[in-house]
């Protein structure tokens, strides 16, 4: 396409490169180039055809020799360590020159609104193959993880230092970037970030046999109810109080949240006086008498569930049991839970 250039044409790149760095793709003109690389502008145009073409072969060197960097600093050591060579080279990177220059990748990104579809996917490109790297680099260290786990994690990585290109054209300081990629490293544990998908996953698995819903309702079926959540605790409590209003020798009672109790029915109130002089309201069921749940001022938020009242008592094994100097003198100790005298 061109006949015999008359200049050093790595020369030319490079110091075209430093030109659009400087300055971004936008704002550099061909006269800049012909000014800092000596070559005239007819002899650009004749070679490249326009400003756009020298910023792609500048663009393509900058990729290389980022790449390149990114790489080297991802080679040794584990994974915390290569992270934490891999954020010191992009800041550095992007801290260089005075004027700081900022990312050339993300300056670019940045102007793309205003470039072509060729200069938007040579920056894509960067950030993928950076991606890799960064993947490819974590997945490689000792303490590796899954190749699905370390791509994940090498995206947040690689958005996370897109982040702090943009702080940097805002005016943060080499040594505030530094002190968010050292903020972000510890708060890893990328050790543990391997880890937690998998153990999120086996506990929602787990969570799905024991969170599932749990229904109950009163002896003669007027009110019934459904619990949308886990107890957040379970206790057995052997007052005064709970052996009248039940008639027998103890309540066993379910914590949980007002919200993941839905009822149907109406249940009818009494208003006992707890031992801290607050009231507690008492549902039951207005035709069959059966106790339901209780509310207290001091649990805000909570309703006291009798367990009693559920269709299955399943997996439900008391934590605690609280009065038991009101227990019956004959009653064993609940094996694996805990006993109080009074309340707790
Ligand atoms: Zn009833
Ligand atoms: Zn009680």
């Amino acid at each position: 396409m061109v006949g015999v250039r008359q200049f050093d044409e790595d020369e030319m790149i490079a110091t075209a490169l430093d030109v659009f760095w400087r300055k971004g793709l936008h704002d550099a003109t061909m006269q800049d180039l012909a000014a800092a690389t000596g070559v005239q502008r007819g002899s650009l145009y004749n070679a490249y055809g326009d400003k756009e073409a020298i910023f792609l072969r500048a663009f393509d060197q900058y990729a290389a020799q980022f790449l390149d960097a990114a790489g080297s600093a991802l080679a040794h050591g584990d994974t915390s360590a290569r992270l934490r060579s891999f954020f010191e080279m992009i800041i550095v990177n992007m801290t260089d020159g005075t004027p700081q220059r900022g990312c050339l990748t993300t300056r670019t990104a940045l102007d793309a609104a205003i470039s072509s579809a060729d200069v938007r996917q040579r920056v894509q490109d960067v950030l993928t193959r950076l991606e890799q790297l960064v993947g490819k680099a974590i997945s490689a260290a000792p303490n590796r993880r899954s190749p699905a786990d370390a791509n994940r994690l090498a995206r947040v990585i690689v958005t996370f230092t897109r982040g702090l290109a943009v702080m940097e054209r805002a005016g943060y300081s080499r040594k505030q970037l530094r002190e968010s990629a050292t903020t972000i490293h510890r708060c890893r544990d990328w050790r543990r970030l391997r880890r937690r998908p998998r153990s999120r996953r086996r506990r929602h698995r787990m969570g799905e046999t024991s969170m599932q819903e749990r229904n109950g309702g009163c002896l003669c079926g007027a009110v019934r109810y459904t619990l949308k959540s886990e107890p957040r605790s379970i206790a057995v409590c052997h007052c005064t109080h709970c052996q009248r209003q039940s008639g027998s020798l103890f309540s066993f009672n379910l914590v949980i949240r007002e919200a993941d109790y839905q009822q149907s029915g109406e249940t009818v109130v009494f208003v006992d006086k707890g031992d801290s002089g607050h009231p507690v309201h008492r549902h039951f069921c207005g035709r069959c008498g059966s106790p339901l749940l209780a509310k207290t001022a001091l649990m805000p938020g909570k309703v006291v569930v009798k367990a009693g009242t559920l269709d299955s008592m399943e997996g439900l094994q008391p934590q605690a049991e609280i009065y038991t100097d009101r227990a019956a003198a004959w009653l064993t100790p609940i094996p694996g839970a805990a006993r109080f005298a009074r309340n707790v």
